[in-house]
């Protein structure tokens, strides 16, 4: 091998899923980028700059396959994304990537397969997958020597869609010897935008709990994957929009979101009588649970749509010595069962394609059922704590 070689050495077809990928990722995240989103009809200007990017690379790749490319940003978005499967595009995709059917756009916004495209994007160009807020509070809990505020901040945002207005007072004034608290809250949630709601009220989903943009119908429908997959959905709460103030879009999908599940296996594990704590040494795990019985357990939850895209992102579980307080003697990646259920080639693309799964053959993939199961219920409740 050359010493001069950079990166890994892609053969034909390897470079040619490289570039159908990367141009996925570029329209992915350009879609999910562009401000102001009013749907395909509405398309403005400006547009991302990756969208025209990925329609660059897109136009190359579909000469060079001897297919017509898409004649414009309008064209790209209003029939391709909203229109064609990925499967017809002129690209090559890894199998396991199961492009199969997907669309980037379903009833004019990104779809979920579209999102974590998108995130995956921001990989590539190895930005740092957080907000700056989200930054700030780790990084001014670990200051104050307090990383359960972290945990803390990440517990209430989760639980929290929409405030109204004495909601928020006390929402700010919750932790009262640390002044920096209150900022985070007023950086946290804005106020209720005029498209955020209809009718004077802004609709809060009975699902997932987070708030609904209504449709151009004025209906109001909540998109998560979990919610629109459930026939049993509650009907969204309806809560006066003046005054209020709603939880930031990207705060909404980069913690609220991914939040629920880890909070839901927290709380049943604690139902069956675990001691459980979120989110350890500012987020290192999701949370760890101490069993009735003393057993201890690590865990990280990840609730993805592909599990092509998830295996990139395992990280390597921290090994902490027997005397941390947040020791634990066994290390499980938790994935919710109804994704499994969705895909039958879950596990095996999983098992086959994260390297940081192979590196640590001891951490054991389950689902969320299994795991709270085997949790022994000696009949006493047990509690989810912000710190050790
Ligand atoms: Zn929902």
């Amino acid at each position: 091998m050359s010493l001069t070689q950079f990166g890994p050495v892609y053969s034909g077809r390897a470079s040619a899923v490289r570039a159908g990928e990367v141009v996925l990722s570029l329209v992915a995240s350009g879609l999910v980028g562009m401000r102001g989103w009013a749907g395909v009809r509405r398309l403005q200007h400006p547009y991302d700059r990756s969208l025209q990017l990925g329609l660059d690379r897109l136009a190359a790749l579909c000469v060079r396959a001897g297919s017509s490319p898409p004649v414009g940003v309008a064209d790209l978005v209003g029939v391709w994304c909203a229109e064609r499967p990925l499967d017809s595009w002129p690209l090559e995709f890894d199998p396991d990537a199961q492009v199969g059917g997907e669309r980037l756009l379903i009833g004019g916004e990104p779809s979920e397969f579209c999102l974590e495209w998108a995130v995956a994007a921001r990989d590539v160009v190895s930005e740092v997958h957080e907000s700056a807020l989200v930054k700030h509070i780790k990084d001014t809990a670990a200051l104050l020597g307090r990383p359960e505020l972290y945990a803390q901040w990440r517990l209430f945002v989760t639980e929290h869609a929409v405030l109204g207005p004495e909601e928020f007072l006390v929402a700010k004034n919750a932790v009262l010897d640390v002044p920096q608290w209150a900022t985070w809250m007023e950086e946290s949630y804005g106020p209720v935008t005029a498209e955020a709601s209809a009718g004077g009220r802004v609709a809060v989903c009975g699902g997932c709990g987070q708030w609904i943009v209504p449709r151009a119908d004025g209906r109001v429908r909540c998109r998560v994957w979990r919610c629109a997959q459930r026939h049993d959905l509650p009907e969204p709460d309806r809560v006066q929009a003046r005054g209020a103030r709603r939880l930031e879009p990207e705060l909404v999908r980069f913690v609220a979101l991914p939040g629920r599940p880890e909070l839901d296996l927290a709380r049943r594990l604690a139902a069956r009588g675990a001691r459980v704590v979120l989110y350890p040494k500012l987020d290192a795990l999701d949370l760890v649970a101490v069993w009735p019985g003393g057993h201890s357990i690590g865990v990280d939850v990840k609730d993805w749509h592909s599990p092509y895209l998830l295996a990139r992102r395992i990280k390597t579980f921290p090994n902490w010595g027997a005397g941390d307080p947040h020791a634990y003697r066994k290390g499980y990646l938790v994935v919710p069962r109804d994704r499994l259920r969705a895909n039958r080639s879950y596990m095996r693309i999983l098992a086959q394609r994260s390297e940081a799964l192979k590196a640590q053959p001891q951490i054991e993939v389950v689902c969320d059922d299994d795991l709270v199961a085997s949790c022994p219920d000696l009949g006493t409740a047990g509690e989810v704590v912000c710190g050790p």
